[in-house]
């Protein structure tokens, strides 16, 4: 029985809402919006999360968009696949790749809390976390952890469910390859 929360769907937790938690949650001093650059915002603006974060109606198994009123996608009708269900906040693809890129790849570990943020306003994120006993980030190889520095998925992890957070349970037998530029049929876990 696993759940997977991607990062990447959002009960519009009106982008005011998401944007004030950022805000508590951010630095003290503001800045411009990682997106379109509007001076100040913590860390994407109002505008860009109303206009780039909307939720999207997707499979409850695999998170694939799907037309309005689908529930499960054709795919995952004729072959369930071994997840109860899975979550998306938003697509990979502009503008939150290049936020994403930033948070696993460069090093910046900031992003962990306005990414938890928008997962945790995604559509059935919440009850998914309160129904989770442990939420369990998957480890990093010891080598990308020390190329990286931190494991992005236990920070965001740590700050969905704190208190049933382990991200010690889990043990990576063997490195994979990076999922940038995988095709969908090619990513393992
Ligand atoms: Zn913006
Ligand atoms: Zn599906």
């Amino acid at each position: 029985m696993f759940r997977s929360l991607l990062a990447g769907a959002m009960s519009l937790a009106p982008a005011r809402a998401l944007q004030a938690a950022w805000g508590r949650a951010g630095a003290a001093v503001p800045g411009r919006c990682a997106v379109c650059a509007a001076w100040p915002a913590h860390p994407v603006c109002e505008a860009c999360v109303r206009r780039f974060a909307q939720p999207l109606p997707r499979c409850r198994r695999c998170a694939l968009r799907v037309a309005p009123g689908v529930e499960v996608c054709g795919g995952c009708l004729r072959t369930p696949p071994p997840l109860d269900a899975c979550h998306a906040a938003v697509a990979y693809g502009y503008p939150w790749a290049a936020c994403i890129a930033a948070f696993k790849f460069r090093g910046e570990a900031g992003w962990a809390r306005p990414l938890a943020l928008l997962l945790r306003s995604t559509p059935w994120v919440e009850p998914a976390l309160e129904a989770a006993d442990l939420v369990l980030p998957m480890p990093l190889s010891p080598q990308r952890l020390r190329e990286r520095g931190f494991n992005q998925a236990a920070l965001l992890a740590r700050l969905l469910a704190p208190r049933r957070c382990d991200a010690t349970l889990l043990l990576r037998l063997r490195p994979t390859a990076r999922q940038v530029g995988l095709d969908l049929s090619l990513i393992h876990i």
